[in-house]
């Protein structure tokens, strides 16, 4: 595989720094050890023990790039020198009020205005769950009647996303929305629709994105793409397989209805390959970025890119990893001169907290991520040795 056989470490990472991402990734990859971590810290927590420096220190300081946007410009900078981009994800999690809505709605504002002057920062990101209730887009998506209050909240719901989207337009800044539970996806989708249908007629600004690990999701984006065609409005598409894997399916087996994920990882890739491929066919209409540490998906992008003679850095493809994972990818790609952003999750630790023990608990769930890290880093702990001895 070309990034790993013919594998140069650009990330210039030092030997202690491998080390102690190493250990991160040991202890990520036990889930009995995530599984009592995060009880041990909502303990630490309620009785006030000083913990989020530790955390700071490790998951945090690997995974974010700051308690905020200024923080979080050395990460761009860094990354910026390997000519990979960053897109920036305000990564505050599961709160539920309307104050932390409009924080959020401000917070993806000003990152709009900061993409809009820094060249390295060429997308914004967020999720429809940071500026509206679960419960609202959960009832929406359910067709259940709204309370007068419910579809009040719905209207600013509606309203804030077209701020945001039109803001977005009036700078020309893409807006990637992140794909969320399958119970509340319907919502998500028919919202982002409407705003790709209003906001990319002749330039793509808004893209949806599809978890490919949905049996049905291959199918959505063919309809959407016959539909977008008949209606005259450009796709934009973050093609992921999904993050709410076990979820999903504990879900569909305590309520008894059929699981809406693939039967299998192997079915899984082939949709995500088989999106890539319909996308990257259709790349007159559509953008793309791909969202994925899978490095046979990868291999297959560049190859289809290269046999259809669409140049390395062409602006209708992107590629991204998250901040901490799969260096071997961005660095490669980068150096390459393909479109390589990382997602660089930021926002106050305590907030972000949410978010890190998803990711935690991805890595421990997921053999196969945290696997090919600690293979990667014991490979190149290896190397430093041989070079420095
Ligand atoms: C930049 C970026 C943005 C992202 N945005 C989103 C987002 O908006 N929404 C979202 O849900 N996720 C998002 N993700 C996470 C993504 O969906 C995956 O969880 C993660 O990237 C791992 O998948 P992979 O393609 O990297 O590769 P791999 O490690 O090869 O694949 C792992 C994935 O395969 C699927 N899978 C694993 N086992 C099975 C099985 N037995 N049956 C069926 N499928 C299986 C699961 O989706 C699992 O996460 C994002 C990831 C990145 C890198």
């Amino acid at each position: 595989m070309i990034f790993s056989n013919k594998y140069i470490d650009y990330s210039k990472k030092t030997k202690i720094e491998l080390y102690l991402t190493l250990i991160l990734f040991l202890v990520l990859s036990n889930k009995t050890i995530v599984s009592i971590g995060k009880k041990l810290l909502h303990l630490s927590l309620a009785i006030k023990l000083p913990i989020l420096g530790i955390i700071k220190k490790t998951v945090f300081n690997h995974f974010c790039g700051g308690e905020n946007i200024n923080q979080s410009k050395k990460t761009i900078k860094k990354l910026g020198e390997n000519n990979i981009k960053t897109i920036l994800d305000y990564s505050v999690e599961g709160q539920d009020d309307e104050t932390s809505f409009q924080n959020t709605f401000n917070e993806i504002i000003k990152n709009i205005e900061e993409a809009e002057c820094n060249k390295l920062v060429p997308f914004c990101v967020f999720k429809m769950t940071g500026i509206a209730e679960f419960k609202l887009l959960n009832k929406v998506n359910n067709k259940d009647k709204l309370s007068e209050k419910e579809m009040v909240d719905f209207q600013l719901l509606n309203t804030r996303l077209d701020l945001i989207c039109e803001k977005a337009k009036k700078n020309k800044i893409p807006i990637l929305i992140d794909a969320e539970e399958s119970w509340i996806q319907d919502t998500i989708d028919q919202l982002t629709e409407a705003m790709m249908k209003k906001y990319n007629k002749y330039e793509v600004i808004i893209y949806n994105t599809i978890q490919l690990y949905r049996s049905d999701r291959l199918k959505y984006l063919i309809d959407l793409h016959k539909k977008a065609k008949k209606e005259k409005y450009k796709l934009g598409f973050k093609l992921v397989r999904g993050a709410y894997m076990e979820k999903e399916r504990n879900r569909a087996k305590i309520n008894n209805y059929k699981s809406p994920i693939n039967i299998s990882k192997k079915k899984s890739d082939e949709d995500f390959n088989k999106a890539a491929k319909y996308c990257i066919e259709n790349i007159d209409m559509i953008n793309i970025c791909f969202g994925t540490h899978n490095e046979e998906s990868t291999k297959m992008i560049i190859d289809l890119m290269s046999e259809k003679k669409i140049k390395n850095n062409d602006y209708r493809i992107y590629f991204s990893q998250l901040l901490g994972m799969s260096d071997n990818i961005s660095f490669y790609l980068g150096y390459y001169n393909y479109n390589v952003a990382k997602y660089v999750p930021y926002g106050p630790v305590k907030e972000v907290l949410p978010y890190l023990i998803r990711r935690a608990e991805e890595n421990s769930s997921i053999a196969g991520q945290t696997n090919r890290e600690i293979t990667r880093m014991r490979e190149l702990i290896k190397k430093y040795s041989n070079h420095t001895d």
